[in-house]
């Protein structure tokens, strides 16, 4: 007979398996610690990190200090001071409640904790490896807390391997500093890296935080909302519509001072801004919403920046009346009726049932990048809507990307060649512009409906990757574009200087902005402006490495002729021509179609 073989696992095992669910970067621990430092009652957090925080991340707090006990039970997994009963978890206020932070961080980094309360002379130092205690000490230390968490994953290297590039970790390590210094104005936070002072926020109101993080020109461009209902009481501030960029940057939920992600009460902000926005515009907001913490439920994500609310519909009706109510107010919209705004009537029965249809996701099940008469029913992106594109427009577009090398070069090789030895022969295209939009030719009985703007697109897209290769032709500016930008958004900039420079935009930085010198010859003025607020999206994850290929996108897509331009004969010829030209003429680099082809017997068939 055999053996049993079940046994339980030593503590520091189950801690490091833990810990995987908690401490995925640097970033979780600088989110960790933090908020720790809040729940503590600091008014001074100091985060200190080295490294994009391989080597350190250090966390100081004037807050309330732990005695001896508590500095070492803190590290226990499961201990917390925060709740003692499950009915505790129903009305949680504090950041942190699990109890499991500490004891995840010690599992895989080296950590040196110091803590003193207030009225006790001495504090505690702490040395923690790996989750084994070294040593613990009466030490000298002002009051609050400083955890120094050092080599983290030090003793887990595939977690160590996973991790990105120092500029992606430093981005997430802000953007974890941002949204807690975001929900706390009243707390002074520091964050310097290696050596140098990113973020000096004194304590201050919500607007002054706001500029102090996103910078003067948005801080002028804000206008508060406050709405005091029942359920819930929302207050914040949204930019006005020429405050909007094309870049989600700006853009934070709070709920009882918690960021949150919530694609959904994102959609009742833009359906808010309605038709003030251009399209591919998104609006600047900070918006804080106060709930009863039973009417909520936080605990459906480890890392908690998803909630369930109970009266996810009705947030949605008033988030959206009480925005369009501020827009109205400041005059940005014209015929705005808010009293007789049919949602805004059922609001204050917070009993009615009335239920708002959640986003649909649709997906266009029948199509098969594989099959063969896909070829003028293209995979449209736009199939997935708008609840995904809140996620990520990028994914989206290179999955799309794949699907359009495999479906069309068979296809399009012919067209190619068609064109090749036709426009060789120097015969005259005949091609009729449609609308302004789509270009139209014809060919050996054959149809092509071209996108002109996506053409357009192409064709510089092939210019601008090979321009860079054999050095970029530049226009100097006369005077200098001006950018007024977050310190947050300078920074990403000044990472790819050189970079920019090789696309030929030659940039020069002072305080408080950044000036253009000059730039690509293919590039207009006036699209300058559009074209590095979409880098800056572009820097929010990227790697240096894969930017080439997407800042050449970029310029493609904002210098290309727009839907809507009416062409000349010659232009819209030259177009079509120099769009056959190209090894493979059928995607747009964004990975959409650029034109529809039909032949007679397709016509025919939609005829019958
Ligand atoms: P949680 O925050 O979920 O309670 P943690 O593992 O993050 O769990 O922290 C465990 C406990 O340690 C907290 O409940 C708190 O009592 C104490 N603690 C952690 N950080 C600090 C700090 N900076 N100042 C004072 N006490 C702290
Ligand atoms: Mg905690």
């Amino acid at each position: 007979m055999k053996n049993d073989i079940i046994q339980l696992l030593p503590d520091h095992v189950a801690n490091q398996i833990a810990a995987g669910e908690v401490v995925q970067r640097p970033s979780s621990v600088v989110k960790e610690l933090v908020e720790n430092a809040v729940d503590a009652g600091a008014t001074t957090i100091q985060l200190i990190c080295k490294d994009a925080g391989r080597s350190l991340i250090q966390v100081i707090d004037n807050g309330s200090g732990m005695s001896v006990t508590d500095v070492r039970m803190a590290f226990e997994r499961h201990a917390t001071s925060k709740i003692k009963t499950t009915q505790d978890i129903f009305t949680i206020l504090t950041k942190g409640f699990r109890g499991e932070a500490l004891a995840s961080i010690a599992a895989v980094a080296q950590v040196e904790a110091k803590s003193r309360r207030e009225f006790e002379e001495l504090g505690t130092q702490l040395i923690i490896e790996g989750g084994e205690v070294r040593n613990q000490d009466p030490v000298v230390c002002p009051v609050g807390t400083s955890i120094a968490v050092k080599n983290l994953f030090y003793n887990v290297p595939a977690r160590r391997n996973f991790l990105k590039s120092n500029q992606v970790e430093l981005r997430h390590i802000q953007d974890e500093f941002q949204r807690i210094a975001l929900a706390h104005e009243n707390i002074s936070f520091y964050l310097h890296h290696n050596d140098s002072e990113i973020y000096h926020l004194k304590a201050g109101n919500l607007k002054q935080r706001i500029q102090q993080i996103f910078g003067k020109k948005l801080g002028s461009q804000i206008i508060s909302v406050e709405e005091d209902t029942e359920i819930v009481k929302i207050s914040g501030f949204v930019g006005k519509p020429d405050a909007a960029k094309k870049s989600r940057s700006e853009q934070f939920f709070f709920v009882n001072n918690r960021f949150i992600r919530s694609p959904y009460l994102h959609n009742a902000l833009c359906d808010a801004f309605d038709e003030l926005l251009p399209a591919g515009y998104q609006p600047a907001y900070f918006m804080y919403l106060q709930l009863d913490p039973s009417r909520i439920d936080i605990n459906i994500h480890p890392t908690k920046t998803e909630i369930k609310f109970e009266d996810e519909a009705l947030i949605y009706t008033i988030i959206r009346a009480a925005v369009k109510h501020a827009l109205g107010q400041f005059n940005i919209t014209p015929s705005l009726d808010f009293e007789q705004d049919p949602n805004w009537a059922f609001i204050p029965s917070a009993s009615d049932d009335k239920e708002i249809k959640m986003p649909e996701i649709t997906v266009d099940s029948s199509f098969n990048p594989f099959s063969n008469d896909n070829h003028y029913r293209a995979p449209k992106p736009s199939a997935i809507n708008s609840t995904m594109d809140f996620y990520n427009d990028a994914v989206e577009l290179e999955i799309e990307n794949n699907h359009a090398h495999q479906v069309f070069e068979s296809n399009f090789e012919q067209t190619h060649q068609l064109f090749e030895s036709e426009v060789g022969q120097q015969e005259k295209l005949n091609v009729i512009q449609w609308h302004n939009k789509y270009l139209i030719v014809e060919y050996r009985g054959e149809l092509l409906i071209i996108d002109q703007h996506r053409a357009h697109q192409k064709i510089l897209f092939e210019k601008f990757i090979h321009s860079k290769r054999d050095n970029a032709l530049v226009q100097q500016m006369l005077f200098p574009i001006e950018l007024d930008l977050s310190p947050n958004d300078r920074q990403k900039l000044i990472n790819v200087e050189s970079q920019l420079l090789s696309f030929g935009f030659d940039i020069s930085l002072d305080e408080e902005s950044i000036q253009i010198n000059a730039i690509p010859v293919d590039v207009q003025q006036e699209d300058v402006v559009s074209i590095f607020m979409d880098f800056i999206d572009e820097l929010e994850f990227k790697e240096s490495l894969e930017l080439d290929n997407s800042f050449a996108k970029i310029l493609a897509k904002n210098s290309a002729v727009k839907k809507g331009t009416s062409l000349k004969e010659e232009q819209a010829r030259t177009l079509v021509e120099e769009l056959f030209k190209l090894p493979n003429p059928n995607y747009s680099p964004y990975g959409r179609p650029i034109f529809v082809q039909m032949n007679t017997t397709e016509v025919e068939k939609i005829l019958q």
